[in-house]
């Protein structure tokens, strides 16, 4: 069958082919398994914008500990690149030897972020150098001495990191050498000359992080914080490097609102996995406790890069409180079913080969099934479940189940086609049978937009421009069908659904029965991550719309939000968002009341609170800070100062 010329032949609604085939590239890059680990919370800079300064200050982590977390990360994560951080990593006495040992255990490349103070001396360098470090990312923020040292409140620090990283540029067995700036209202407006400085000595990637709203940073909003859209010529003006096959640009928690036309700078999604690990033990307490993130503040969230996953926790919480969820997803289809099935679900959804590769089913009194099977085969000669929702994304499926030769679907069978260029065609291909089945089937018939967890996925599977796949389809004489997965203007005319409530055993840690925060995460990342322009603030439905998947932007661009202004589609999808929500949805940006925690999985104990470990490293160093004060009162030998830090005996 040839593509008709809506899913095959339009022009991509977003970047170019080359520049897609870039991004692809850059996922590859930003995907690559690379583990975090910190060695110290110290750091001999004060900067205005830092954000680790709520966390206890001055640890120096053990150096056993630190190799134990060198080693999860290769045997449990799988990573092959470790970046080790701080605060200044570099000051950790055993520095140079704990690069040694992370090549040792097999990492193929050791990183380090800093201020570039130690590197400044020439020993310090060769040593690092000689234990294996393979690249330096410099902190630079200021294109003179006197903005970076105001911004890092350390005099000295811009002619040190220049000394250091000039000396590795210029080592011919040097590392790989890039540098990060932490965009700011004090040096957004000459960003453009804080990256000229370093092009002109050989820097050629850079990370440029938006400041966000914790620790220093929030302390000091007033000279911090800036509005983006006052600054957007420099910033595109030094974003567009990226396109030059010489540079690589990199943005980091830079709103993506603010990115239409440059999609290509959209920080990989996996980042918010990184955001949320950084957070676990708030993220913890917060789902068993009901405790709120230390930063739960409107005026916080409303600039943070992580309140899309927060408004996913909250809204995973209040659902799983009020039993709202539909679908139940066992870990494997032949398990035992939990009897209620947990958190209101009254469908079990499985993935089989096909109807005759299905386990034996117990499912509880009155459940339904769903069911996603990889190969089209005919209908059982009856229905295993009082209600069946058959998955589709196939071709094949549609022919066998709607196509002109298909016999009459039972009743309680139920449809849900995933929309992919494949499944789009043959709609097109075949109206008189999807409208027939339309008609016979009501709102037991859905179109369902899948989002995915990498944007290769959806520049393989998603529908160039639905938008223009609906037009067509309703000028072929199809009425409005149900629909789910996409905002009300990529899918005009149609009858606007919520997707289906679905969650998975997977998601849920086995020992506990608590939500996996990881898990968590990631279903984030596939499902609930969605994105605007800035341009949908003129949109009628804007405070009801959560806009469109993430990697789906990524793939086809911003420029598919065309914001409802007037019309009959933006009055018709108006009413049928505010009748299916009456009051539009709350967030924590808007305020939302921190939720009160959800039950575990039925047969699960609740769970306690839990204790960040370098909270208490910190009340262990400040209790040996009270017993050094006893021990001088009395005139006995003190105690040493750190019992983490390098003068521990
Ligand atoms: S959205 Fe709010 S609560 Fe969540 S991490 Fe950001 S500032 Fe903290
Ligand atoms: S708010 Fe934006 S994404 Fe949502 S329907 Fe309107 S234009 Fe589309």
């Amino acid at each position: 069958m040839s593509l008709p010329p809506v899913i095959a032949e339009a022009p991509p609604a977003g970047p170019a082919a080359g520049a897609q085939a870039r991004m692809l590239e850059r996922e590859r890059i930003a995907n690559r398994p690379k583990h975090w680990v910190r060695l110290v919370t110290a750091c001999n800079s004060k900067c205005l914008f830092c954000l680790d300064a709520d966390t206890p200050r001055n640890v120096y982590l053990p150096e056993d500990e630190i190799q134990a977390e060198l080693r999860r990360g290769i045997e449990a994560l799988g990573a092959d690149k470790v970046i080790l951080s701080g605060g200044e990593a570099s000051l950790h006495p055993a520095f140079p030897a704990l690069i040694r040992y992370a090549k040792s255990i097999g990492y193929d490349r050791v990183q380090t972020v800093t201020n570039g103070w130690r590197y400044a001396d020439l020993d310090f360098y060769k040593e690092v150098m000689a234990a294996g470090l393979g690249e330096i990312t410099f902190s630079l923020h200021g294109h003179t001495a006197a903005l970076h040292d105001h911004l890092t409140q350390h005099p000295g620090s811009f002619s040190r990191l220049m000394k250091a990283m000039v000396r590795a540029l210029r080592d011919p067995r040097g590392p790989i050498v890039n540098m990060d700036v932490v965009i700011n209202k004090q040096n957004v407006a000459v960003l453009d000359k804080i990256i000229e400085l370093a092009i002109s000595v050989g820097v050629t990637e850079f990370d440029l992080l938006h400041v966000i709203p914790q620790a220093n940073a929030y302390d000091n909003r007033d000279v911090m914080f800036y509005d983006v859209k006052d600054h957007l010529p420099v910033l595109h003006k030094v974003f567009a490097l990226n396109r030059h096959p010489r540079f690589v640009v990199w943005t980091n928690r830079f709103p993506v609102e603010f990115l239409e036309g440059m999609e290509d700078l959209i920080q990989d999604p996996h980042k918010m996995l990184d955001e949320v690990n950084g957070r676990r033990f708030m993220v913890r307490n917060y789902l068993d406790t009901g405790r709120p993130l230390d930063c739960r503040q409107p005026e916080r969230c409303v600039h943070c890069f992580i309140e899309p996953f927060c408004a996913t926790m909250d809204r995973t919480i209040a659902r799983q409180r009020s039993g709202g969820f539909s679908v139940w997803q066992p870990a494997e289809p032949a398990e035992a079913l939990p009897d209620p099935l947990p958190f209101g679900c009254d469908t079990v959804g499985l993935r089989a080969q096909s109807w005759a590769t299905l386990p034996p089913l117990r499912l509880p009194a009155g459940a339904g099934l769903e069911l996603q099977l990889d190969q089209p085969t005919p209908l059982p000669a009856a229905l295993p479940a009082p209600f069946v929702r058959l998955i589709i994304d196939a071709p094949e499926a549609l022919d066998a189940l709607i196509g002109p030769e298909a016999p009459p679907l039972p009743a309680g069978l139920h449809l849900e086609v995933r929309l992919r260029r494949a499944t789009a065609a043959w709609c097109l291909a075949q109206p008189a049978a999807l409208a027939a089945a339309a008609a016979a089937l009501g709102p037991r018939l859905r179109l369902h937009q899948p989002s995915f967890e990498h944007m290769a996925e959806a520049t393989a599977s998603d529908v160039r421009d639905p938008a223009a796949f609906f037009s067509k389809l309703a000028s072929l004489g199809l009425p409005p069908l149900q629909v789910s997965g996409l905002p009300a203007c990529l899918a005009p005319g149609q009858r606007l659904q919520a997707a289906i409530p679905r969650l998975a055993a997977a998601d849920f840690e086995p020992e506990t029965g608590r939500l996996d925060i990881r898990g968590l995460a990631r279903a984030h990342v596939s499902t609930q991550y969605r994105s605007k322009s800035v341009r949908c603030r003129d949109c009628v439905v804007n405070d009801r719309c959560e806009g469109v998947h993430i990697n789906m932007v990524r793939d086809q661009g911003l420029k598919l939000c065309r914001p409802l202004t007037a019309g009959p589609w933006a009055a018709d999808a108006q009413a049928q968002l505010q009748a299916a929500m009456p009051t539009p949805p709350q967030r924590p940006r808007d305020g939302a009341p921190p939720e009160v925690p959800a039950p575990s999985l039925p047969g699960f104990a609740p769970v306690g609170p839990v204790t960040d470990p370098l909270a208490a490293v910190a009340e262990a160093q400040r209790a040996r800070r009270e017993e050094r004060a006893r021990a001088r009162a009395a005139g006995a030998p003190l105690p040493p100062l750190n019992p983490f830090g390098p003068r521990a005996g």
